[in-house]
């Protein structure tokens, strides 16, 4: 059978540059990159050879046969995507090769032109390691790489799952990038209190900003000062033993928790939470999460959304990871009726087959007694329930969802009880002393990577990553982003342009 990517996949595509017969899509220079969930293998074209097993970062990548049982439902979601039948015998090419080149563009790196080059990039996460790795591939140019905590790789480190072990290993192609002798990394280093930005500049021929969203977006709703209400990305600091949130403590006293927004980070949070924590044992889960989580006695965690289900933020192997893992453990509650008269894009495939599982989820029997991952739509938070400076709640305003989306509000409301709320509602970029800011989208204003101030670029200043493009994506994302950036950076270097005189 064919090779078939799984739920870990973390889009850097390094596959379909490995792959000889270009049977993985969509790649970088496909339009439907920037907003696929995942990439897909064409069954009908992949020759089995397993060049990009070996290539994939994530280990994301099995042969058809070798599929465990939580990843059987993935051979289909990669066929669905070429409209291919996965049990034919007598195709082989039933998408249009014409529209195909025969290999993926590679692209060998052409020596720079400028003389020698020593950047400064900021941060150390996935945007900052695969910007790192694209400069090191020039023999004339040095990087070195300013951290402010005192372990490396951001996001990968702190903010994936642990028990997404597959796509923690991400941290072993850092490691080798951190290897190269041409980079050194600085930990412990913060600029802004270490070291200022201006210096920075002085000391570098150009400084990459790649620090990430490090805030969350906040609710501005009545109520989130109540003890018992946070964010969802201090629960995920907290079990990735992150310094910021080590001192954290949650109350996981109560039966129901609530997570206000249904993306990626709150199926995370979830899934942690109403986990069997023997199963977590194993994992780098941090050693105080996991006693906390022994006394938990959370029942229910209810994920929370302000519009439909087509709407949903969360992707499609992500929900597939939550409806395979160890059925009967954890069961996942869909309202049939949050499912009635919505109907799927034919042509889109992956919003079709997100909508058959929900179906699916909601005709499954529960399990007596099992803890439960429960579904809600069309409900927008209003206001954050307390007593005595404590959470008991959240009110809800009940929402209709028009068919491009957009919620109305009916009038009416609903109270849910919970003794923890937790709002994720995406990340949040913070501005940079010394560097324009857009506080609207979190990011640093930017033409393809370069700093805009205005219409002017700020020279030898550029930016990858979160800070750049806004919190959306997965880690693989960042390898593109970045190449961009330096791409960019490149063609100013060569052309002498918005490149400051080093001083
Ligand atoms: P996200 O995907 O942007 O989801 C944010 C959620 O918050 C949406 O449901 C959104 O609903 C809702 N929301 C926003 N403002 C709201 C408000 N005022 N009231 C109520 N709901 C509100 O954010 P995320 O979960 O933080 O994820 C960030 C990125 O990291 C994503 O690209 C995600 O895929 C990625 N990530 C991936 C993984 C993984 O692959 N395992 C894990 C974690 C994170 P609307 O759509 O209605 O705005």
């Amino acid at each position: 059978m064919p090779h078939v990517i799984t739920q870990a996949c973390c889009g850097d595509a390094s596959c379909v540059y490995a792959c000889p017969v270009n049977c993985i899509h969509p790649t970088p220079d496909e339009p439907d990159f920037g907003t696929a969930e995942m990439l897909y293998i064409d069954p009908a074209t992949c020759v089995d050879c397993g060049a990009c097993v070996t290539a994939c970062p994530v280990g994301a990548i099995a042969p058809g046969h070798r599929l465990t049982d939580e990843q059987q439902r993935f051979a289909q979601v990669n066929a669905a995507q070429y409209d291919a039948d996965l049990f034919a015998t007598d195709i082989r090419f039933p998408v249009d090769m014409g529209k195909r080149l025969p290999l993926a563009p590679v692209t060998a790196p052409v020596p720079l032109r400028a003389g020698p080059q020593h950047v400064a990039i900021v941060g150390s996460g996935p945007s900052a390691m695969y910007a790192a790795d694209e400069l090191l591939r020039l023999p004339t140019v040095t990087v070195t790489m300013y951290e402010r905590l005192s372990a490396p790789y951001g996001l990968a480190r702190f903010g994936v799952a642990p028990d997404h072990t597959a796509t923690r290993t991400v941290m072993r192609l850092f490691d080798d990038v951190a290897r190269h002798p041409r980079l050194r990394i600085l930990l412990d280093c913060e600029i802004g209190r270490d070291l200022t930005l201006e210096e920075l500049r002085e000391r570098h021929d150009a400084v990459l900003w790649a620090g990430g969203a490090p805030t969350d977006r906040t609710l501005d709703i009545p109520g989130t000062d109540a003890a018992g209400y946070t964010c969802a990305t201090s629960v995920v600091g907290w079990y990735n033993d992150h310094p910021d949130f080590a001192g954290e403590r949650f109350d996981l006293s109560g039966d129901r928790t609530v997570i206000i927004g249904n993306g990626n980070v709150a199926l995370d949070v979830a899934r942690i939470l109403t986990a069997d924590p023997d199963d977590l044992e194993s994992t780098t889960i941090s050693r105080t999460a996991l006693a906390a989580l022994r006394e938990s006695r959370v029942g229910e965690v209810l994920v929370v959304a302000r519009r439909g289900p087509l709407q949903a933020a969360f992707t499609l192997p992500e929900l597939i990871g939550l409806a395979d893992h160890r059925p009967g453990t954890v069961d996942i509650i869909v309202d049939a009726a949050d499912l009635e008269g919505v109907t799927a894009d034919p042509d889109d495939v992956t919003e079709r087959e997100k909508l058959a599982l929900l179906r699916e989820l909601a005709g499954r029997e529960p399990t007596a007694g099992a803890p439960r991952i429960r579904f809600a739509f069309g409900l927008a938070p209003r206001e954050i329930l307390t007593a005595g400076g404590r959470v008991t709640g959240v009110r809800f305003a009940r929402n209709t969802i028009g068919a491009d989306g957009t919620a109305t509000p009916t009038g009416g409301t609903v109270d849910v009880d919970a003794g923890l709320v937790l709002s994720s509602i995406g990340y949040h970029g913070v501005a940079v002393p010394g560097l324009p800011f857009d506080e609207r989208r979190g990011i640093i204003p930017n033409d393809e990577g370069r700093v805009m101030d205005g219409d002017s670029p700020v020279p030898g200043v550029y930016v990858t990553g979160w800070i750049k493009r806004g919190p959306t994506g997965f880690i693989g994302t960042n390898k593109t982003d970045s190449a961009r950036t330096i791409a960019a950076w490149r063609a100013d270097v060569e052309r002498g342009v918005g490149v400051p005189a080093r001083r």
